[in-house]
């Protein structure tokens, strides 16, 4: 298996388990970090054991991605149960219970997923200086990991493309089967009463769930059903916003419910190799892991500062630009604009936790234009997307935020009051249309 997985830290092994700790692969299928903790246990005849650990004072904790988080972690935890792979849940600080963890069963070593965000490095960091055992890394998120595919930030997609299509044949093939984690293991599995964990958790309850089925199964039909009614379209539909032309597998890929390699092998196995196929896997693989190359490289991704210098230099210079609207964060909250078409764009946000890809650029595009600032306008924009979007605190959204405010990924375009040389983008191209709205579908 081409490796996907880095020694973080060299140690001491423990005499117990190898620890698998499952953060952002939320998955027992076709999960790398899984996997390759499982044969570093039978390479020493040793068991796997996976801990979860969750942590309510994770920022913009909600109902809403709490209780999809759950759902989906119940699954897994059945599944990866039934292969004798004790799966055991944990509430509280994340680095300080999996340390505690580790020196109560005297675990073997650790295995993690790799995460490029803030919070995920603040931890690794406090598990790296305060164990001794061997800690590897793995990523599961990424097709080509994100240290292999490119050394350095990114300019944009076509400086992107070239390099991760340099790698990627080397990792496009089926992960091991389910069967082969399979381990003989006797244990008595802990008792898990999701509905009351969900209960006590102390986070936001005004942003209420959603709609939309979690795991593995609900990622796996989400899949076939796009496969089967819409990719044959996507090339063309994709930004009509009256219709819902996209894959909406958005959020199981945020969770790790499913893979982004399992997804891209089913449609390249399943689908003519035409211009909808090329048009999705360009958002799959380029364009989803642009932005984790994004996050990995620039600690400043989700603020101004990490904004391209051309970008910052003429956002800077039109900061004083007369606007004729002005709004605050309440007001974008409660959708109260002058737009029909934003405030319709964020109620459908605030309710269903989606939002059209074509109009999240409109969304994002026109927060910069009704804003005193363009470092208002990213902070209100990404406190947002973090709060209701079910795919939201993920790379694609502090890409997606800093892409429409800060040219990131973009190049200068014509001089124009308030954006300078940021892409405009107007509503004369959604005239006449209703966007599609998903609260009116039924599962
Ligand atoms: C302001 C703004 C905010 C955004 N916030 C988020 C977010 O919080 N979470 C999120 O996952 N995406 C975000 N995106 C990117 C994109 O809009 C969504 O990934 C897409 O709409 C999700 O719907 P889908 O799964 O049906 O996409 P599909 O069109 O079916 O695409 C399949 C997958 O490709 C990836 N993808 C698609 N478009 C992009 C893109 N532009 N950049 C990176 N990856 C992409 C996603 O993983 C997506 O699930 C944002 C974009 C903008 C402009």
């Amino acid at each position: 298996m081409k490796n996907r997985s880095r020694l973080l830290q060299q140690g001491t092994p423990g005499t117990g388990n190898v620890l698998y700790w499952m953060s952002r692969e939320q998955r027992a299928s076709n999960n790398p970090g899984l996997i390759f903790a499982a044969n570093l246990a039978k390479e020493r005849g040793k068991h796997l054991e996976v801990l979860f650990v969750l942590d309510d004072t994770f920022p913009e904790a909600n109902q809403r991605s709490f209780s999809f988080l759950l759902e989906g972690l119940q699954e897994t935890k059945t599944t990866l149960e039934s292969l004798n792979i004790p799966f055991n849940l944990r509430l509280g600080n994340i680095p300080s219970i999996i340390i505690s963890y580790l020196h109560l069963h005297k675990n073997a070593l650790l295995v993690i997923d790799f995460n490029p965000l803030h919070h995920a490095l603040a931890w690794k960091k406090e598990l790296l200086s305060s164990l001794s055992i061997p800690i590897y890394e793995v990523d599961g998120h990424n097709i080509v990991p994100c240290w292999i595919a490119s050394e350095k930030q990114e300019f944009a997609a076509r400086t992107f493309r070239p390099k991760i299509n340099r790698h990627l044949y080397e990792f496009l093939y089926p992960m091991p089967e389910n069967e082969t984690l399979r381990q003989e293991y006797s244990f008595i599995p802990e008792t898990t009463d999701w509905k009351e964990i969900l209960s006590s958790l102390k986070i936001d309850r005004s942003v209420e769930p959603v709609k939309k089925s979690s795991g593995e199964t609900a990622a796996r039909k989400t899949l076939q059903t796009f496969i089967h009614e819409r990719i044959g379209r996507y090339a063309t539909e994709r930004n009509h916003i009256e219709t819902d032309g996209c894959s909406g597998l958005s959020p199981y890929l945020h969770f790790g419910q499913i893979s982004a390699l399992e997804i891209a092998l089913k449609v390249m196995n399943d689908t003519p190799a035409d211009a909808n196929r090329e048009a999705f896997l360009e958002q799959l693989i380029v364009r989803r892991e642009l932005a984790e190359n994004f996050c990995y490289h620039n600690p400043d991704y989700d603020s101004f500062d990490g904004f391209p210098s051309w970008a910052k230099k003429t956002l800077l210079q039109h900061q004083r630009d007369e606007r004729e609207h002005l709004y605050s964060l309440a007001d974008f909250e409660q959708a109260r604009t002058h737009d029909e078409l934003w405030n319709k764009t964020q109620s459908v946000l605030v309710k269903s936790g989606t939002m059209h890809n074509y109009l999240r650029m409109f969304w994002g595009k026109k927060i910069l234009e009704w804003s005193p600032s363009a470092e208002e306008a990213m902070q209100i924009a990404v406190y947002l997307n973090d709060k209701y979007q079910l795919d939201g605190r993920d790379p694609n959204g502090y890409t997606g935020c800093a892409w429409c405010i800060g040219g990131v990924h973009d190049r200068p375009w014509f001089n124009r009051p308030i954006f300078g040389n940021i892409r405009y983008m107007g509503a004369n191209k959604f005239k006449n249309k209703q966007p599609f709205d998903p609260n009116l579908e039924t599962e």
